[in-house]
């Protein structure tokens, strides 16, 4: 996961002049794993051993980056409709990336916009890498992050160190999070109280994101929202919020049921995530499959909504 970068989120003028779809989301669009689903000796041998980003960002080719474009599901819808994939082409991201890419790119030649929430988790105190606040101003650090780096320290009992104190005393100041102590600490109630801690963050940034970003795209373009894979997020934040509810794609289960909920869609499929597919990768990426039901839910959405012709032909 890396923390958005200005330059990578400028696509070539000619690349937004043709008809396409812009993709906000993280390493789920980018589709990252899918070059173990490469038929070669190397790519087959791979599938049995740890494989997660750390492993596989030195081991990827041009081959197997143009493996991995084709058919992650934004690569299968333009191989099918000739919408063009607008894709950070930066691995991961956090929501400042995810909306970043549709801020700085949606023009009137843009057909959709496809957007995968991430984990709420991701985002920063204030929602933008421009606050200027105390928290905020220095290294927009993540809150849940900085939040869980005090309390490994402290369940390792290693020093906090001068800036961590400053950020958790800002916590503790303006958003009700509790310093904890030696004496009261118990580190799996705390992971469980994570979500009660935290909830009025979470809830201010996903309110962030639909008054600032998704109904500014709804006023002029189609937005198809994809539920996240955090089933954190998912549940508490995403089918808790009847206007993020009412946009949100359904999804076509391997059953050739619907579903808006990712967690139960993705329980339909033959293996859950690629980890389940080829034991030992560790990888919990979509599987090449699932990114074709993916494809397949984003094309049925667009014929319906008449940005697709009915004749368009499906993927599965
Ligand atoms: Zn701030």
């Amino acid at each position: 996961m890396t923390d958005t970068s200005f330059n990578r989120l400028q696509f070539k003028k000619e690349d937004l002049i043709e008809p396409h779809i812009i993709y906000g989301g993280d390493s789920f669009i980018w589709g990252e794993g899918l070059d173990l689903y490469m038929d070669t000796p190397y790519w087959i041998s791979e599938r049995s051993k740890r494989n997660e980003w750390d492993q596989l960002f030195e081991k990827t080719t041009p081959e197997s980056n143009k493996f991995r474009e084709t058919n992650r599901f934004p690569g299968l819808i333009e191989s099918k409709t000739g919408l063009k994939q607008i894709v950070d082409p930066t691995n991961g991201g956090d929501y400042q990336s995810s909306t970043d890419i549709v801020n700085f790119n949606l023009n009137e030649s843009t057909n959709a916009v496809v957007y995968l929430f991430t984990s709420v988790d991701r985002n920063f105190l204030h929602s933008s890498m421009h606050c200027e606040c105390e928290f905020c101003s220095d290294m927009k650090p993540k809150p849940f992050n900085v939040y869980f780096n005090y309390l490994s320290k402290i369940a390792n009992n290693e020093p906090i160190d001068a800036w961590l104190q400053s950020k958790i005393d800002y916590l503790v100041k303006y958003e009700n999070i509790p310093e904890f102590h030696l004496r009261d600490f118990d580190i799996h109630k705390m992971i469980q109280h994570m979500d009660t801690i935290f909830h009025n963050i979470r809830k201010r940034n996903i309110d962030y994101f639909v008054a600032n970003h998704l109904k500014k795209w709804l006023k002029t373009h189609k937005v198809y929202l994809i539920d996240s894979w955090c089933q954190w997020t998912s549940r508490n934040y995403i089918h808790a919020n009847p206007f993020i509810e009412k946009h949100l794609l359904p999804l076509k289960g391997y059953d050739n049921n619907w579903y808006k909920m990712y967690s139960e869609w993705e329980r339909t499929f033959p293996h859950e995530r690629m980890s389940h597919e080829f034991p030992g990768c560790q990888n919990g990426h979509p599987t090449l499959l699932q990114h074709q039901y993916l494809a397949e839910s984003v094309i049925t959405a667009m014929k319906k909504d008449s940005i697709l012709f009915n004749n368009t032909k499906s993927i599965i």
